[in-house]
């Protein structure tokens, strides 16, 4: 058929001869069962939704590149962190953490910053913040912090007397409030900000030695941030249009990336568990090691398969890098894959923005959707169990053999609690290096929202916040008097 690329067709392909009027008995009757057309045009916009995001829901992502400045043998076998000038392609997103898709880009909310890096040995995410902590250290707390940042169940409305009730029962909050109602609570832009793995991650090599990591992304755009009033007024589709329309003109955002090691050696003897999300390792103790840059510099072509239906998982590991017994990212190792295969199907990583760039042999076969995006479709006619008999088919190699590692403490099965020792002390280390004018909006944003609190909740929080600094509490306690 002649001009066939532009006939409309039905997703089976047949050409459509008339797709403005339904059928129906008569000029002014009822539509009748051979509406088949419609009827599958209808039925396919009733499913064009997947399941939100519960947090992250808003998101902007693009595609780009990773170049390692910095030869990292030494500490790992991965290869995409070996020989210097190497560059492996990547895919990152950024995101709001409470409001749904159509929420705004402009609030005072944790951003993410997840990275996905391609590597020839499978993908390698990074899924972490614009900030270094986070505001818990145990998983069991996640459901609830986020019940009691998001809308009231009543009203569906924001309600920070809520936030505030969980911080002032949660002090190893602290140190991430600190920085959510400090000057770098709202970005300007997801350019201007920077990345954060969080977590402490790890490094090892061929020798077998293991290095505990944190991953510093430093915008070299500068950090830049907004004020609650200059947000108010602000298009809520700001971020994502800034980010769109930058690498549509050919200004490439880029940070540069830097490294925390920590010889797995000194874990037990630091000054702070550094498996505890809601702590940093100091610069002075940890200096940043510039390891390379990270470049955007392609836009997503279509914004729901790439960037709706993508899919990180701190579990997304490769040879030569690995996790750390962090409790909330042993229980993100669970929580993001299962999330994902709710929301997208056991075959998600077949999809455009998640697929590995290296080939994937295995004996996973079937399920919804399988061989989507994927030549050799479900793998074709490949044997599909293991261990078998014939030549050339998929085998573990034992050369990818993460080093194990020695647990030193006398192993009891409980509940454990309470052994993340100070929460105040880093927090006030941040209040002690703000200028006048951020220790001003610090306070200002925090009584904004603690003003709503009981009268119970703002003398928990102002002892939290004295026992962080003293003039901290105190300049908090002031400003609830003057509103
Ligand atoms: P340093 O003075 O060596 O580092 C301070 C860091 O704080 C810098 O990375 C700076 O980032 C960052 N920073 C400054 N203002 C803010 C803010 N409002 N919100 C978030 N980060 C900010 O000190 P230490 O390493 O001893 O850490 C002191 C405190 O700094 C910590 O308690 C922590 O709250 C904060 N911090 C520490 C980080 C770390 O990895 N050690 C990382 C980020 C924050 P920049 O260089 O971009 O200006």
């Amino acid at each position: 058929m002649t001009g066939r690329k532009s006939i409309l067709t039905t997703s089976t392909g047949c050409p459509i001869a008339n797709d403005d009027t339904s059928i129906s008995a008569g000029k002014s009757g009822p539509l009748t069962f051979d509406n088949f057309r419609l009827i599958e045009k209808l039925a396919h916009f009733n499913r064009e939704r997947i399941p939100e995001r519960v947090v992250h829901a808003r998101g902007s992502a693009a595609y780009g590149e990773f170049i390692l400045n910095n030869d990292l043998s030494d500490y790992t076998c991965a290869k995409f962190l070996n020989q210097k000038g190497k560059k492996t392609d990547v895919f990152v997103r950024f995101s709001t953490v409470g409001g749904g898709q159509d929420s705004s880009d402009y609030v005072r909310d944790p951003r993410g910053f997840a990275v996905k890096f391609y590597t020839e040995d499978g993908n390698y995410d990074i899924v972490g913040n614009n900030t270094p902590v986070f505001f818990i250290n145990d998983p069991a707390k996640f459901p609830d912090f986020v019940h009691s940042q998001k809308k009231d169940p009543r009203t569906n409305l924001p309600n920070p007397a809520s936030a505030y009730e969980f911080w002032a029962n949660h002090p190893q909050s602290l140190h991430q409030l600190t920085i959510l109602m400090s000057d770098r609570g709202i970005p300007y832009s997801y350019r201007h900000m920077n990345g954060y793995g969080s977590h402490t991650l790890s490094l090892w090599n061929n020798s077998g030695e293991r290095f505990w990591v944190k991953w510093h992304f430093k915008t070299n755009q500068g950090v830049k941030t907004l004020t609650n009033n200059e947000a108010k007024g602000l298009d809520t589709t700001g971020a994502q249009a800034d980010l769109v329309y930058a690498i549509d003109a050919g200004i490439f955002p880029s940070w540069k990336v830097c490294l925390q090691i920590m010889p797995e050696s000194e874990a037990k003897e630091y000054k702070v568990n550094p498996f505890d999300l809601t702590k940093v390792w100091s610069h002075s103790d940890y200096p940043l090691i510039e390891i390379g840059e990270l470049i955007l510099n392609r836009n997503v072509e279509n914004f729901f398969a790439e960037n709706e239906q993508s899919a990180f998982s701190p579990g997304n590991v490769v040879p030569g890098v690995g996790v750390s017994p962090d409790k909330v990212l042993q229980a993100r190792l669970i929580a993001y894959p299962d999330a994902q295969r709710y929301r997208l199907g056991a075959n998600y990583n077949q999809l455009v923005s998640n697929k590995p760039k290296c080939p994937v042999h295995n004996y996973q076969r079937d399920g919804a959707f399988a061989g989507i995006q994927q030549e050799s479709g479900n793998q074709t006619s490949a044997v599909n169990f293991y261990p078998n008999d014939r030549t050339g088919s998929p085998r573990p190699t034992s050369d990818v053999s993460e080093p194990v590692l020695h647990l030193s403490e006398e192993l009891v099965i409980a509940a454990h609690e309470g052994s993340y020792g100070d929460c105040f002390r880093q927090a006030g280390d941040l209040f002690r290096i703000m200028t006048d004018d951020q220790k001003d909006q610090l306070i200002y944003n925090i009584v904004d929202g603690l003003k709503f609190a009981t009268d119970s909740v703002q003398d928990r929080m102002i002892n939290q916040f004295s026992l962080a600094d003293p003039d901290y509490g105190k300049r908090v306690l002031s400003g609830l008097e003057e509103c």
